[in-house]
C-alpha cells in the first residue's frame, strides 16, 4: 500500500455525532484520530436539509434531552448552530483531524485486530476503534434503467440476500464491486454460487492493488465469470421471475440476483459490509449502554442507531462511546 497509518479511532461521518466524538476524544487525551466525511463540510446534513433560519431545538420530536457529555449547544438558528460548531471544533484544536470529500464503504476488522478504512486511491488507514456515525440519509447509486417490480427483491446493493447456489452478477468497477465479487467466490457456505463480474470497461482501472490482484486472479482462473467491457441496457423479469439482463452488445443472460456496487452507500449497506449484525428493522444490534456492536471496537451512534435521533442524542452517544473506549484502554 502506498500509505498506511494507524489511528486510535476512525470516526466515519462528521455530523453532530462524529464531530462530538472528535471533541470527546480530544478531551479524553486521545489525539491520534481521523474523522472522515463524504461531504465537504462537518454537519453537512444540517447545511443541506434544514431550511434557512430554522430554529435548532434541543428537545426534538417531543423528546426531552439533557446533555450528558462535554459537547452541548445553545438553541439558536441553523446558521448560528453551524457557527457554534465551527467555534467548538476550532477551540478544541481538532479541525486538522477531518478529511472531507471521502466516502467510506465499510470498516472491516483484519486478522491483525485493526480495522481497515479505505480512503480511496491507495490510501488506507488502519484503526484500533471505529465509530460509525453516518446518519440515515445516505443512498446507494442506482443505475439509470428501471427495476421491474416482480424482480426488485433480486436487485440488491449488498450481499446480504445472496443464497448458496445462486447465479449472481455483480455490477461495478470499483473496490466494492471487486470485494463483493471475489469475496462471494471465496465466502464459506457460498461455494455453489456462480459469480459474474460486469463492468462497462474491459479493464479494471478503479480498484486498489489488492482488490485488482484478487479480482484478476479469480477472473483468470475462471472462478469469477467475466462479463466486462459491456454495459447493462435493461433488466427484465423472466416468466419464473428471475432477472434477465440485456447487455448493450445484444447479448442476454439470466441470473438469480444482480448486486449493484456503483458507489454511494446506505447506512444498512455500511453496517452489513462491515459485518455488523442488524435487527429486523436494519438497526445495528449493539450494547445499549456502550453502543458497541457485535464486533469489539466497532461502535454505532446517532441516527444510525435510532429513527428518533437528535443532535443532543448524537452528542450524548459520543460521550458514552468515548467513556467506553477510555475504560477499555486503561
Ligand atoms: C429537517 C430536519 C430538521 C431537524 N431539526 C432538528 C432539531 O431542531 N433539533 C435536533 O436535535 N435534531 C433535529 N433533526 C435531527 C438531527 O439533525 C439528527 O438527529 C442529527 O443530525 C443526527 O446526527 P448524526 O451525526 O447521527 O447524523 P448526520 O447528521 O446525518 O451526519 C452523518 C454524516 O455522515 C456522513 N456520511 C454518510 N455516509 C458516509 C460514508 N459512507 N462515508 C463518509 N461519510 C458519510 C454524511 O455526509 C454526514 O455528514 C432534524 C432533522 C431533519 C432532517
Amino acid at each position: 500500500m502506498a500509505s498506511e497509518k494507524i489511528v486510535d479511532i476512525a470516526i466515519i461521518g462528521a455530523g453532530p455525532g462524529g464531530m462530538a466524538c472528535a471533541i470527546e476524544a480530544k478531551l479524553a487525551g486521545i489525539e491520534n484520530i481521523i474523522v472522515v466525511d463524504k461531504a465537504s463540510t462537518h454537519n453537512d446534513m444540517i447545511h443541506k436539509f434544514y431550511k434557512k433560519g430554522k430554529r435548532v431545538d434541543r428537545d426534538w420530536m417531543g423528546i426531552k434531552f439533557e446533555f450528558e457529555g462535554n459537547v452541548t449547544f445553545d438553541e439558536c438558528s441553523k446558521e448560528a448552530y453551524i457557527k457554534q460548531m465551527d467555534d467548538l471544533l476550532a477551540s478544541h484544536g481538532v479541525l486538522d483531524k477531518f478529511v472531507y470529500n471521502t466516502e467510506v464503504m465499510n470498516a472491516v476488522k483484519g486478522e491483525d485486530g485493526l480495522f481497515v478504512i479505505n480512503l480511496g486511491e491507495d490510501n488506507v488507514v488502519k484503526a484500533k476503534n471505529v465509530i460509525v456515525s453516518v446518519g440515515r440519509m445516505g443512498k446507494p447509486n442506482k443505475p439509470g434503467y428501471k427495476f421491474p417490480k416482480a424482480i426488485r427483491p433480486r436487485l440488491n446493493f449488498n450481499l446480504s440476500k445472496v443464497e448458496n447456489g445462486e447465479r449472481v452478477m455483480v455490477v461495478g468497477g470499483g473496490d466494492t464491486a471487486g470485494e463483493y465479487a471475489y469475496g462471494l467466490v471465496e465466502l464459506e457456505g457460498m461455494e455453489n454460487c456462480k459469480v459474474t463480474l460486469n463492468y462497462r470497461k474491459a479493464e479494471i482501472t478503479r480498484m486498489n492493488p489488492v482488490n485488482t490482484e484478487m479480482t484478476t486472479k479469480h477472473l483468470d482462473a475462471g472462478t469469477l465469470l467475466n462479463k466486462m467491457g459491456v454495459d447493462v441496457e435493461t433488466v427484465e423479469a423472466t416468466e419464473d421471475e428471475l432477472v434477465k439482463v440485456n447487455f448493450t452488445d445484444g447479448t442476454s443472460e439470466v441470473y438469480d440476483r444482480v448486486v449493484f456496487a456503483l458507489g454511494g452507500t446506505s447506512p444498512k449497506d455500511f453496517l452489513v459490509n462491515s459485518k455488523i449484525e442488524v435487527g429486523k428493522w436494519d438497526e445495528p444490534l449493539m450494547d445499549e449502554k456502550t453502543l458497541e456492536t457485535n464486533i469489539p471496537g466497532l461502535y454505532t451512534i446517532g441516527d444510525v442507531v435510532t429513527d428518533q435521533g437528535s443532535i443532543a442524542l448524537a452528542f450524548n452517544h459520543a460521550s458514552f462511546v468515548l467513556n467506553d473506549i477510555v475504560a477499555k484502554n486503561k
